[in-house]
């Protein structure tokens, strides 16, 4: 049995076993201050200007890897990296605090690090924080360069490669990859968006983060087990359960042969009942996970964080270039770009948002876009010009009465006034407007169901709060009855509708929902080919069977139980005709 199992947020998926490797965050060391005593301050900044140089050079490795395999965009982190080790002003500084105040190297960079922090202390929003991490980041690779902590367990002789047990998941840390192979990660925080997060999907990295004090519960050189899919994390496993580990492991690689074929076959159960399965994308980096001719097209496009990864608001002339990128990437087929959804967790570091007791309720997407319909029009333009490239839609998030559709209505068409009209869609996530749905639908050409803020509305429960996150239930029978309206009321009035919150990618919540009526699913791009190989193994009988029974329950974890062993019966089908065929 684990010493101790942790759940979390799954960030990468896939099976991570390896001895924890502790990587220690000089920012979360509560040692005061060190000067130094034996070693000479001369000594002492010659240490640092080697442990810099090294670093810049690691930066350098890296850059030029990371352009190597996913191309000078996700490498442009790294540049910015080395600018800021390399800055003439830090380095002064630091050589300052040194030589006058006698400071040892690491702790003369933690000052320097503590008043960037006091710089950003006053600002809110929680870009901020991502913007502090930017600077930090980057000196924490030369304090490792210093501290070297832990090296030893990177010697591994072929063996498996050590977990990291981090603070933080930072892009650095990921590519720690390119030198020292990671068998998995695992981090007290880190957004699922974050580059962090982006960059160990690409690299396939199993990650799960959310995993509160693992740094202090996970014991040096110990086997831990990271189940990335599911976000969890078992801590000294005994060898039955790192045999187990290896077992999936081996599996999840036999069965990728299998997946890749699946992948390339239109969407659909097992007796030929079209399900198409689209792809859920944040930028266009996210465009080297995987090849756009195994998806239907893009079902969502979360345009916000082209927003969110600037300096200030991107021009219309920036947004038709990052939309038209895209587009060309999906010939023929519709590529859904939702308008700006900021407000609540997603905040512009340039833009200050007013103090709201209740963000999650408050001024967040469409709200925010019809009071500020100036940025709203010029998105609308700029997608309007991207369209020459692709099948550009347009989708409104947080849509909540028939009034505010249509005003944004209103505007597209003053927009649009004299060119062809643009499809403009709708995302069900309030449950006013699940309940509402006929009315609505009359007003919209698709609809597409967030189950991740419907849940959290219609549970009362802030999706990223830990403390009540037992009651974020997206399998309650609610949840799963409020699902069977929204395929039925569409389908009686003749509208199309998708599903692109994180349960249309996962195993048990693919078999509900093609169960229940959906016909159209969009998914993170690590799940497009495992939602597409179990449908093929499912009659349509079969799954509204499944979701009749899922949907009649009493409970959440009633309903789980009956959807997972479905989906686990049927993945085993997969994995045994993947053993068999590679043996
Ligand atoms: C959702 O709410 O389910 C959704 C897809 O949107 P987001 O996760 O970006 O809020
Ligand atoms: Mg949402």
């Amino acid at each position: 049995m684990s010493r101790l199992e942790l759940k979390g947020t799954p960030v990468s998926p896939g099976v991570g076993l390896g001895p924890a490797w502790i990587i220690v965050d000089p920012s979360a060391r509560q040692s005061p201050r060190r000067t130094l005593t034996e070693e000479a301050p001369e000594a002492a900044l010659e240490r640092f200007e080697e442990a810099r140089a090294l670093a810049v050079e690691d930066l350098q490795r890296i850059q030029a890897a990371t352009t190597r395999e996913l191309g000078i965009q996700d490498a442009a982190i790294y540049g910015a990296q080395i600018a800021v080790v390399q800055d003439p002003d830090a380095h002064r500084a630091i050589r300052k605090l040194i030589l006058e105040e006698r400071l040892e190297p690491e702790s003369a960079i933690q000052a320097l690090i503590d008043r960037f922090e006091g710089l950003f202390e006053s600002l809110e929003g929680g870009e901020i924080k991502n913007w502090v991490a930017d600077l930090r980041d980057p000196w924490l690779c030369v304090v490792r360069e210093l501290e070297s902590v832990g090296e030893e367990l990177l010697d591994h002789d072929g063996g498996p490669g050590p977990v990291a047990v981090a603070e933080e998941l930072t892009p650095s840390l990921v590519t720690r990859h390119h030198r020292h192979p990671l068998s998995g990660i695992v981090c007290n925080r880190g957004g699922r968006f974050s580059h962090g997060a982006v960059l160990a999907r690409s690299f396939g990295i199993p990650t799960v983060t959310g995993l509160d004090h693992v740094h202090s519960k996970a014991i040096s050189g110990e086997q831990l087990v990271v189940l990335g899919e599911e976000g969890r994390v078992l801590l000294g496993v005994d060898s039955r359960e790192k045999g187990i580990a290896e077992r999936l492991a081996a599996e999840r690689e036999q069965v990728q042969s299998v997946l890749l074929e699946a992948a390339t076959r239109p969407g659909a159960t097992a007796d030929g009942t079209p399900v198409a399965v689209s792809v859920n994308i944040e930028s266009p980096q996210d465009l080297a996970m995987f090849d756009p001719f195994t998806t239907a097209g893009v079902g969502l496009f979360r345009t916000e964080f082209a927003y969110m990864e600037r300096p200030s608001f991107p021009s219309e002339a920036d947004q038709t270039e990052i939309y038209a990128s895209i587009l060309e990437k999906f010939p023929g087929k519709p590529v859904v770009f939702r308008t700006l959804d900021i407000g609540g967790d997603k905040q512009l570091r340039y833009f200050k948002h007013p103090k709201e007791a209740n963000p999650a309720l408050g001024w967040r997407g469409l709200r925010l876009s019809l009071e500020w319909q100036d940025l709203f029009l010029m998105q609308v333009s700029a997608l309007l010009k991207a369209r020459q490239f692709g099948d550009a839609r347009i989708m409104l998030p947080m849509v909540t009465t028939v009034e505010e559709l249509r005003l944004a209505r209103d505007l597209i068409a003053q927009v649009c006034a004299g060119k062809q009209s643009i499809p403009v869609g709708i995302m069900i996530e309030v449950p006013a407007a699940a309940m509402a749905l006929r009315e609505l639908a009359m007003d919209a050409d698709f609809i597409s169901v967030g189950t991740n803020d419907l849940t959290q509305y219609l549970f009362a429960v802030d999706r990223d709060n830990p403390w009540v996150a037992d009651l974020y239930q997206p399998y309650h029978p609610a949840h799963l009855r409020i699902l069977r309206h929204i395929a039925r009321t569409c389908g009686a009035v003749g509208k199309p509708v998708s599903v692109c919150g994180e349960m249309a990618g996962q195993k048990t919540g693919a078999l509900f929902l093609a169960g229940a009526g959906f016909r159209h699913l969009s998914v993170a791009p690590p799940f497009v080919a495992e939602v597409k190989a179990i449908l093929r193994e499912v009659p349509i009988e079969e799954l509204r069977r499944l979701a009749h029974a899922a949907a009649a329950s009493h409970t959440s974890t009633e309903a789980l139980n009956i959807l997972r062993n479905a989906a686990d019966h049927y993945w085993q089908g997969i994995v045994q005709r993947a053993v068999s065929s590679s043996a």
